[in-house]
């Protein structure tokens, strides 16, 4: 499909990205099963080599399903270009690598899934970076925490797990004045419910594994550019700015404009840290994305129902669900998320620890997991799981305290879930 500015999402979610296959009609996308493609001539593959050409050379860098993907995601996403990788945590490496070098630092939010609070807090210092999070609700804070050494800002538009909503104009205000990108995980919300470029994202990172395909069957990760950065404007990011020596010095922002930290992220970041996106995985996250805002649409509904019930349930200290007007959150929905605030909140219980166990032990249609953004309804106790690697202190900032169960409402019938979280709790 040629790009039709004017089509509206739910026609893009199925067909941005995808055309009838030219060699055979075939109309859905193909899985293109192949590490290599062929060259025409010598001239051909060398043209390739230089970038001179755009197509396809080895599967590591490049593969048609998987670029129809990215194609989608650009365009959902109103971006200028995106790279598909192996994981959410993937994206994120992706991200910040071609930003980064020893000695550079994060300004994140504390208020972070807790697999990226340890994948920042910890991992990537053997690569000599560090992060320092801080609480995004106190701007002077983000201000004070950037410094010369800073190359990006971090944050979830809808954190994950704890019911906050980002004032993603509010940061990419203090970003900009910074001349350093945003970088915006867009997961929870998926472009759908939440545009962050349209709030002054520079790049916007998702796993994929969660709602964009849907049903729990594929790991994956993107970084979409909003192609909006002017990396050249200082000497922070010789990567994108200077001659690259991983590419005999090819200019990437000079040579390729809007496209360039997407041309970067395949030429590179794909070909020398290898967290490709298999063909087949892209072809599920492809099929997946087709119902994206069908399946929202019944997250957000289901989640409004389920949690205005549990939030009147004696058992039951807190929800935090910003689609609940009693969420501290619930007046950024207009401007961030207006379609809703996702499917995604946790629950205190009063009971405890110890109750905790038992009610999601208690669960029948609900399914334990570490995984969200299923069709299917899940829960997790985070605090014995996801975020056990983290100290109380960084659990309670997380929105995973002791007590908290962290909820993913699926698109079953609300009644059939409230009659479930209904008998567990009586258990609990
Ligand atoms: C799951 C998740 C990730 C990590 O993604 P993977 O695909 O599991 O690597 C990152 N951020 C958020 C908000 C997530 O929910």
């Amino acid at each position: 499909m040629t790009d039709e500015p004017n089509y509206g999402f739910d026609t893009l979610q199925i067909h941005a990205g995808a055309r009838p296959d030219p060699a055979t009609g075939a109309r859905q996308t193909p899985i293109y099963q192949t590490t290599a493609y062929v060259f025409r001539d010598a001239e051909h593959a060398a043209a390739l080599f230089n970038l001179q050409e755009v197509g396809y050379i080895y599967s590591r860098l490049t593969n048609p399903t998987v670029a129809a993907l990215q194609e989608r995601m650009a365009t959902l996403e109103g971006g200028a270009g995106a790279v598909c990788c192996s994981s959410g945590h993937a994206a994120q490496i992706m991200a910040l690598f071609p930003l980064m070098g020893p000695g550079k630092n994060i300004v994140a939010s504390s208020r972070l899934y807790g697999g990226t609070i340890t994948q920042f807090s910890q991992t990537i210092k053997r690569f000599g970076w560090s992060a320092t999070f801080v609480d995004f609700d106190d701007l002077d804070a983000v201000k004070a925490a950037i410094d010369d050494d800073t190359r990006a800002v971090f944050c979830e538009s809808i954190a994950n797990p704890g019911g906050y909503i980002t004032d993603l104009d509010a940061i990419s205000a203090i970003s900009d004045a910074a001349g350093i990108p945003l970088i915006v995980d867009n997961t929870s919300a998926t472009p759908y419910l939440c545009r962050p470029i349209e709030h002054g994202a520079t790049l916007v990172v998702h796993s994929m594994t969660k709602y964009l395909t849907g049903n729990g069957t594929v790991t994956g990760g993107c970084v979409v550019d909003s192609g909006k950065f002017d990396w050249s404007a200082s000497d922070k990011f010789p990567s994108l700015s200077a001659p690259e020596p991983a590419y005999h010095g090819l200019k990437f922002h000079e040579t390729f404009g809007p496209l360039a930290f997407t041309f970067h992220g395949i030429a590179i970041g794909l070909r020398d840290l290898g967290m490709t996106l298999n063909p087949q995985a892209a072809h599920y996250t492809l099929m997946g994305i087709e119902t994206l805002s069908l399946r929202m649409e019944k997250h957000v509904k289901n989640a409004l129902e389920v949690a205005g019930w549990l939030e009147g349930h004696d058992a039951v200290e807190a929800v935090t669900y910003a689609g609940l007007e009693s969420s501290p959150y619930h007046h950024r929905i207009k401007s961030i998320c207006p379609k809703g605030a996702g499917g995604l909140f946790t629950v205190a219980l009063k009971g405890g620890y110890e109750s905790c166990i038992k009610f999601v032990d208690s669960l029948e249609i609900f399914s334990h997991v570490a995984n969200l953004g299923d069709t299917r309804s899940l829960v997790i106790h985070s605090a014995s799981t996801t975020h056990r690697q983290l100290n109380e202190e960084q659990q309670i900032a997380a929105g995973a305290a002791p007590n908290v169960v962290r909820i993913s409402i699926g698109t079953e019938d609300a009644k059939d879930l409230i009659a479930d979280l209904d008998q567990a709790l009586s258990k609990a």
